[in-house]
């Protein structure tokens, strides 16, 4: 085979992987497999530079930043969609289509999930994506072709010659925000408050290689240029389904009484969505219709969106307050009269930072909009009603830290980083500020680091207070008899916590790097770095060219990581305290996983798959602990496939294609021997 050969057929097949894993969402390899043939693509891309093309997977992690922002204008404006609340409104719509249509023409309309994230409109010429812009103020929008190159599920070509234009949305899944939204906080970043932010954020940033390592999708639903081919907006999503790229694919429903149909079990079913949902959008199918309606300068009039409820409220602020984070970022929150938002009773809703409150204007007495999206905090996201008293100062973020007293410091997001949702931070520079210390111990005691579970929030207030414990391993010098002397502590509560804290020195290495919070390490890397490292003692002892050297090695590890590694293990005071939890016999050497030599399971593959009570990695350790190994699909020789809830149709029919006996968590509990 020549080299040319071999390397098409190498990028042929990484391309169909990415199609299946982030199109279909049912990946046919393992992610090991993957970064085998990637592997293989870039060794042989090295040797042969005249193979690598723009459109190469391997560019995908990104090509050189860009110095500075181009714009460019499109022919077609990009629009807004007109918004309706109520069904009355609705039916106001349907009465407006139809009374633009002529007498007797039946209106069949889409009704698609209005997806949160941001827009974009992308080229593809000759089967390959030649641009990509943000939709800016319309006609004219930012160049971001490089960054929407980096987004795995857009396929680099597809089968359609002939220009065309098509709109999208690019888009964080809620796993996947929840995920990095757990790295920023354990970076000392602040989370994103919703996906949108997070999506526009990403999509303006100069560095595509920063781009490349966020989560993001794509979903297209309109095409602008080259739709002649097709009649109608259900028959173009097909297409654009046929031809590779991610879609939803809907159908045309009438009569109008089945779209309110289809829109209340949109709005039903859309907690179960892997995205943020805020609405539907229900747009006439026909195009020859659509023409006909036309558009007013600011939105079509063939299309709406009807934007869900529930998850936002109106109440009333009473306060605004500063809080003291564990890195020392100050946040301004809002005290509110309590109301009901999706299911539970708020009071506190975040308003991020002093620009957003300037921004939105809110002012104590002002009825307020809250909004909780997903996992996240509630957030103010508007003022409905300026009910503040005459006079009433604007919020000032404070000029000293409200817990020590120390003067804060702003930082300015660099230039060109700004990413949207985030201002300007200010933060107390005191290390030993005892929230700043309240909040380092109790994001050490957190379940995803050490798992400290008796020491809850006002235990830690007070030892603070106390002045008992200045870090974490001041933790395992108390004893009983201190903490029984805090107020409404009896002796066996207090030996309980005693007893909580010691059984943390168990904890592998892995916890305990988490739990030091290093900026930008999060759980899963946190993993991996202690994977590489074994134990503390290692960690510190590398010097500084060994750290850059072996940290850089870790996939996924981007050059911000290993910068933030490499600092952190130059801060005295980190050494410090790492020595002193060294000292105290903190942390046990990360073990290697490994497969059980004896066991009821030895000699037999598992698959796992679908919802099941426990998380998925903990079913794969007891698995292995039983002698057991584990592949990520199906395949010929694989034993079992456990299949939990919501099992993909596609994995079954692979068991059934091979034979592989289906097992659900109870049966595969009784071969485990449990
Ligand atoms: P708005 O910004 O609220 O006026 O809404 C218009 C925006 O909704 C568009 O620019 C798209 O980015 C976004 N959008 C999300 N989902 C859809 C969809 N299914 N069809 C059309 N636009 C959508
Ligand atoms: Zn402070």
């Amino acid at each position: 085979m020549s080299v040319k050969t071999h390397h098409a057929e190498l990028v042929h097949a990484i391309e169909a992987h990415n199609y299946r894993y982030y199109v279909l969402d049912d990946p046919s390899v393992s992610d090991a497999e993957f970064d085998g043939l990637m592997r293989e693509l870039r060794a042989l891309e090295d040797a042969y530079s005249e193979l690598v093309t723009e459109d190469s997977p391997t560019r995908r992690v990104g090509g050189q930043a860009r110095a500075s922002v181009t714009k460019v204008r499109r022919p077609h404006r990009m629009m807004s969609l007109d918004n309706a609340y109520s069904a009355g409104e609705m039916f106001e719509f349907h009465k407006r289509v139809m009374s633009g249509l002529r007498e007797g023409d039946v209106a069949k309309f889409v009704v698609e999930p209005k997806l949160d994230g941001a827009s974009i409109e992308v080229i593809f010429e000759n089967g390959k994506l030649t641009q990509a812009t943000t939709r800016g103020d319309g006609m004219t929008g930012e160049d971001i072709t490089m960054n929407v190159r980096t987004i795995r599920g857009i396929p680099s070509h597809i089968r359609h010659e002939k220009r065309i234009t098509l709109r999208g949305e690019v888009l964080i899944y809620r796993k996947d925000l929840d995920a990095l939204n757990a790295e920023r906080t354990a970076a000392g970043l602040e989370a994103f408050a919703n996906p949108r932010n997070a999506a526009a954020g990403t999509m303006r940033m100069l560095d595509p290689r920063e781009v490349a390592a966020r989560p993001l999708r794509a979903i297209f639903y309109q095409v602008v240029e080259g739709p002649e081919m097709h009649a109608t907006q259900s028959e173009t999503l097909r297409w654009l389904a046929e031809l590779g790229l991610p879609t939803h694919r809907r159908e045309a429903v009438e009569p109008w009484e089945d779209v309110m149909k289809v829109i209340t079990a949109m709005d039903q079913a859309r907690v179960s969505y892997p995205f943020e949902t805020d609405g539907a959008v229900v747009k006439v199918d026909d195009y020859g219709q659509q023409g006909v309606l036309g558009t007013t300068s600011k939105f079509p009039k063939w299309a709406i969106a009807f934007k869900f409820q529930a998850e936002r409220a109106v109440t009333t602020v009473r306060d605004i307050v500063v809080q003291v984070g564990r890195t020392g970022a100050l946040t301004p929150v809002a005290i509110m009269d309590p109301v009901q938002l999706a299911g539970t009773t708020v009071t506190r809703a975040t308003l991020h930072n002093a620009d957003q409150i300037r921004e939105l204007d809110v002012h104590v007495g002002d009825r307020v909009r809250v909004q909780k999206a997903g996992e996240i905090i509630p957030q103010v996201m508007g003022v409905e009603e300026r009910a503040r008293a005459e006079g009433s100062p604007h919020f000032q973020m404070p000029k000293t830290c409200p817990e020590c007293g120390t003067p804060v410091v702003k930082r300015l997001r660099e230039e060109g980083k700004i990413e949207l949702g985030e201002g300007a931070t200010t933060r107390c520079p005191n290390r030993l500020c005892p929230a700043q210390v309240r909040g380092r111990i109790l994001y050490y005691a957190s379940r995803a680091a050490m798992a400290i579970d008796r020491l809850g929030d006002s235990l830690v207030e007070k030892l603070v207070d106390k002045g008992l414990v200045h870090d974490v391993a001041d933790l395992y010098d108390l004893d009983a008899k201190q903490i029984a002397a805090l107020e409404r502590m009896g002796d066996k509560s207090a030996e309980n916590v005693i007893a909580s804290i010691a059984w943390s020195r168990e904890r592998t290495l892995d916890r305990l790097l988490c739990g030091l919070g290093i900026p930008q390490i999060g759980q899963v890397a946190a993993k991996q770095l202690a994977e590489e490292a074994g134990t503390l003692e290692t960690v510190f002892a590398w010097r500084e060219e060994e750290v850059r050297e072996k940290v850089s090695g870790i996939r996924g590890f981007g050059p911000k990581m290993v910068e933030s590694v490499v600092e952190f293990l130059k801060n005295e005071d980190e050494r410090n305290l790492a020595q002193k939890l060294i000292a105290r016999g903190v942390g046990r050497p990360q073990p290697h996983e490994v497969v059980a030599a004896e066991g009821p399971l030895v000699g037999k593959s598992f698959c796992v798959t679908g919802v099941l009570t426990r998380k998925r990695e903990d079913v794969h350790a007891s698995l292995r602990a039983a002698g057991a190994t584990i592949h990520d699909s199906v395949k010929k020789g694989t034993s079992y496939l456990v299949a939990g809830d919501k099992t993909g149709k596609t994995k079954l029919d692979q068991a059934k294609k091979y034979g592989v006996t289906v097992l659900d968590e109870v049966e595969m509990d009784i071969l485990i021997g449990n």
